[in-house]
């Protein structure tokens, strides 16, 4: 399975002609009786010919938040790129690499083409990490400097990217003034943590000690005793988080927030997470914020089922969360070739969430990375990314993610330094010394050696992203299972009124080729004639023909052929509809 194996296509739609508009003669025989519910063409008179696109519901004007077709990047400042040598990476190291990422010019095809960032904690901390702050109102000092935060607020804007920053407001770091001045009794502060006289029964998970002490006194600190919670249900606290947002948002140019531990922002006696009160808080953060600064993104972590984590948007506390159980899902599906299990929770995330309500992802900082979980094989990672970038919800992407960067926990090694170079020692991520080894296998895993080989991980993801942005089925299309020949074939319809435009997905999950795979759909949304139009491929063929729309909008029996082990397929259909 050697990768110039594997023939990789990347088509220009530019000449796709709606079929309704085109003539008689390519039209298909039609496949049986008519459905009586479904108009007939009057141009068209066959009876049981696919419904006629003119017929069909005009397209719904758009009217989403700015974040809804935007592909983030998950970026760790401290391992992206370093400026001055040190050896860890900082503000400038980013602005320095920004094109890697977006150049801003859509003509060309060698930049990721990411549209939005986010940056994981950069405000002053004592850790390597920064999820406990000492200063709230300034950039960590190994980073860089408020300014340098700003330069980098336009210098994406200026390529068409938005910047979100992660916000921990659970808790600080034990080290911040205001825990030190509580610890003291000092009245201004005294209530801005919770503390107790004697350590109350209440554990964590697997025991974990939350209560911890200090000169005689509990406070509670639900992570780690270097990082006491906040008591966010005190309004002096509640004010100085508004604050801290609306100074991010104003001062330094964030686009919004990735609130860190939204879940856990208030405790009810034992009960340590998505109380009332903290779905009540987030209620009122949110709307204060956007009343302030519209449009300032209010992206919650809630690590939990997605019957709870989608709650938070539904109810308003957050305009979206990460679903961790598809993420789990897109994986295991490549991992076990198991289409039936991710259709399931695509299915039940759909009917959970509301339009463009939740962030789709793989893995995160706190996961051990793709590229290991898939047993190092580029075209499962390929797959993923594919699995990833053509469903509904909001991508994101962790850093190296797109060039198969290897690491398995402790954290530490899931968060190492992004390798440019297969260079020793700095492998163009510093001049000096960087902070953390690199990951193994980086004599491939690294931005020189993918960069130009139309077969790299790095180039798939290129053209995924491409695809996502230039097709708004792709970002923001409704997603209808297809049935496939194969157990183990994936596919998918995306489909999008604004364009007449649906992407057909078609993936092989399993480890093994399979041949003559045809992909049909019962009931639907097509219309007309349509031709078809590779965009991107892995399979053995771009030969596919023309499909045949049923009376109900659905697809007969479609041949597209063969499909090598992990391959995917993406195939745009233009209905054709005015
Ligand atoms: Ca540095």
């Amino acid at each position: 399975m050697t990768s110039h194996r594997w023939l990789t296509a990347l088509l220009v739609v530019s000449l796709l002609v709606g079929a309704c508009a085109s003539s008689a003669p390519t039209e298909p025989p039609g496949p049986g009786t008519a459905d009586p519910t479904t108009p007939t063409s009057t141009a068209e008179p066959t009876p049981a010919g696919p419904p006629a696109c003119a017929d069909r519901p005009a397209p719904t004007p758009a009217g989403e938040a700015w974040w809804h077709d935007r592909v983030f990047y998950e970026l760790f400042v401290r391992s992206f790129a370093d400026s001055d040598g040190d050896g860890i990476g900082d503000l400038r190291g980013v602005i320095e690499r920004l094109d890697y990422l977006n150049d801003g010019d859509p003509s060309t095809a060698d930049d990721l083409g990411v549209t939005a960032l986010w940056l994981m904690p950069v405000a002053a901390s004592p850790s390597y990490h920064g999820y406990d702050v000492t200063d709230y109102r300034t950039i960590e000092p190994d980073y860089g400097t408020n300014q340098d935060f700003k330069a980098l607020v336009a210098a994406a804007r200026a390529r068409g990217m938005e910047i979100v920053v992660d916000l921990v407001m659970n808790h600080s770091s034990i080290e911040h003034p205001w825990f030190t001045a509580s610890a003291m009794g000092d009245p201004t502060y005294a209530d801005w943590y919770l503390w107790a006289d004697e350590r109350p029964a209440v554990s964590g998970p697997a025991g974990r000690p939350v209560w911890h002490e200090r000169d005689g006194r509990f406070y509670y600190g639900y992570f780690w005793e270097g990082m006491p919670d906040l008591d966010v249900s005190n309004a002096a606290v509640t004010a100085e988080l508004d604050a801290i947002a609306r100074f991010w948002v104003d001062e330094l140019g964030a686009a919004g927030f990735r609130l860190d531990a939204a879940r856990h922002l208030i405790e009810d006696g034992s009960k340590l997470e998505n109380t009332p009160a903290t779905f009540e808080w987030l209620q009122g953060f949110r709307s204060r914020l956007q009343a302030a600064d519209p449009g300032a993104l209010v992206l919650g972590e809630v690590w939990d089922a997605t019957s709870v984590a989608s709650r938070y948007v539904r109810e308003g506390a957050l305009d979206l969360t990460f679903d961790f159980g598809l993420a789990s899902q897109m994986l295991s599906a490549v991992r076990f070739g198991d289409p039936a299990s991710l259709a399931i929770v695509q299915e039940e995330v759909s009917t959970s969430y509301p339009a463009d309500g939740y962030a789709a992802f793989l893995t995160n900082h706190d996961q051990d990375r793709v590229f290991d979980v898939l047993g190092q094989d580029i075209a499962a990672a390929r797959q993923a990314a594919t699995l990833l970038l053509s469903n509904p919800g909001i991508p994101f992407i962790y850093y190296g993610e797109e060039l198969g960067l290897r690491g398995r926990k402790p954290d530490e090694r899931i968060r190492t330094p992004l390798p440019w170079t297969a260079q020793e020692p700095g492998f163009g991520f510093t001049t000096g010394k960087p902070w953390q080894a690199v990951a193994g296998g980086v004599e491939t895993a690294n931005v020189a050696t993918q960069t130009d080989d139309p077969a790299s991980l790095l180039s798939w993801y290129r053209s995924l992203i491409a695809l996502r942005t230039a097709h708004p089925a792709l970002s923001g299309g409704q997603l209808i299972p297809l049935q496939a020949s194969d157990p183990g074939v994936y596919a998918v319809l995306r489909t999008d009124d604004s364009t007449n435009e649906a992407v057909v997905v078609v993936s092989n999950l399993t480890d093994e080729p399979v041949a003559d795979v045809t992909v049909s759909l019962a009931d639907g949304p097509l219309c007309g004639s349509p031709d078809p139009t590779v965009l991107l491929s892995s399979a053995a063929s771009l030969d596919v023909t023309p499909p045949l729309v049923t009376a109900s909008g659905g697809l007969e029996a479609w041949p597209v052929g063969a499909l090598g082990a992990h391959a995917d397929l993406l195939i745009a259909l233009r209905s054709g509809r005015p």
